[in-house]
């Protein structure tokens, strides 16, 4: 699902206006707008349901927000549900980018605009704005905090590490991965990286569904097939929740915490960064985005072509699909006091 993704996240071109989306006519002001939410993996998608819900609805429009628990085919059906609804736009979290196809040229023909939310929509050429946080810079990101991570527990290398991805029907899986890879790679090329498994590809990292339990599992079988008596220095985890298995697991091994990083500053996870276990996370404030698709919306409504700042890097195997993209940004014991002063929950969490 993800092979056609091509990407070039380092390039970042100034704000346009270009777009060439459909709705340049405008709608009426109490239209629904749907937004199809995927599943409940992490927190970040539980308070976008909240702030899509008291956003578009506290703008006038009628806020349809679904989550699909249930998996593709539910996405399927609450996105067709939709369109039959008469909703001018759907944003869309997508389980599987790969999969809504039929659903999305639905949408268009109906005269909708799609945006995609977080996750890219791949393969489709009926998908008119993709709004996230430059997922390869996360990437990045997560690469660069394991290695000074490790490092300032062991000044001299080499180290030992172990490298986890997302679910591979999530579009940002790949990037994620790429992005942190395209820092680790070069010091596993020169011997300052081990990856004492030997499972250094995608497919070989890749946790189904960005379950907790498959990620548990999965370092479980690998302490206990390659670190007998070696040490782990350090793991990649692409986010929170599965930062906090893979720590479940050496804890349950008996073994020395690696530095591990994560995504998505998640509160157990902000806590474990405090007490010294967890070593990274990354601040992609959910309000943010929300707020960002929801201008999208407001703009669409008036009959105005929302604004993007990034129209090359986006391939989606069909189109580049014109991006709004936002800085994350790397939160660790060093910053963890001053990341968090404008949000509600983790800021009095972190003073
Ligand atoms: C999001 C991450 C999140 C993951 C699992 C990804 O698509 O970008 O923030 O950790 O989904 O829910």
């Amino acid at each position: 699902a993800i092979a056609a993704l091509a990407l070039t996240a380092c390039g970042r071109s100034e704000p346009t206006t270009a777009g060439g989306a459909s709705g340049a006519a405008g709608f009426p002001q109490d239209s629904s707008i749907g937004v199809a939410l995927p599943q409940k993996t992490s927190e970040n998608w539980v308070l976008a349901e909240k702030l899509f819900n008291d956003g578009l609805n506290g703008a006038g429009f009628k806020a349809d927000v679904q989550f699909a628990n249930g998996g593709v085919s539910e996405q399927q059906n609450q996105i067709s549900a939709m369109v039959t609804k008469g909703a001018k736009v759907i944003i869309v979290g997508a389980i599987d980018g790969a999969q809504l196809g039929t659903q999305l040229r639905q949408a268009k023909d109906a005269g909708a605009t799609i945006i995609a939310y977080d996750r890219l929509l791949l393969n489709t050429e009926n998908v008119d704005y993709y709004v996230a946080y430059d997922n390869f810079k996360v990437g990045e990101l997560q690469g660069q905090a394991l290695l000074d991570g490790m490092k300032a527990k062991k000044p001299e290398g080499p180290y030992n590490i172990e490298l986890f991805a997302g679910s591979p029907d999530d579009a940002n899986a790949k990037v994620f991965f790429d992005g942190a890879m395209s820092i680790l790679q070069p010091k596993i090329d020169d011997g300052t990286l081990t990856v004492m498994s030997g499972q250094t590809s995608f497919e070989q990292a890749v946790t189904q569904g960005w379950k907790a339990e498959n990620a548990q599992r999965r370092m479980d079988t690998l302490l206990a097939g390659t670190y007998g008596s070696a040490t782990l220095d350090g793991v990649l985890s692409p986010n929170d929740t599965l930062a906090r298995a893979v720590l479940t697991s050496v804890k349950a091994a008996g073994k020395q915490l690696p530095v591990i990083t994560g995504q998505d500053s998640e509160v157990e996870s902000v806590k474990s960064i405090m007490a010294g276990e967890q070593y990274s996370t990354i601040n992609k404030d959910t309000r943010k985005l929300v707020e960002h698709a929801i201008t999208m919306v407001k703009d669409l409504q008036a009959g105005k072509t929302p604004e993007v700042n990034d129209d090359k890097s986006y391939d989606n195997g069909t189109k580049v699909v014109p991006a709004f993209l936002l800085e994350p940004v790397i939160v660790t014991a060093e910053n963890v006091k001053t990341a968090y002063t404008d949000d509600p929950v983790l800021g009095p969490l972190t003073k």
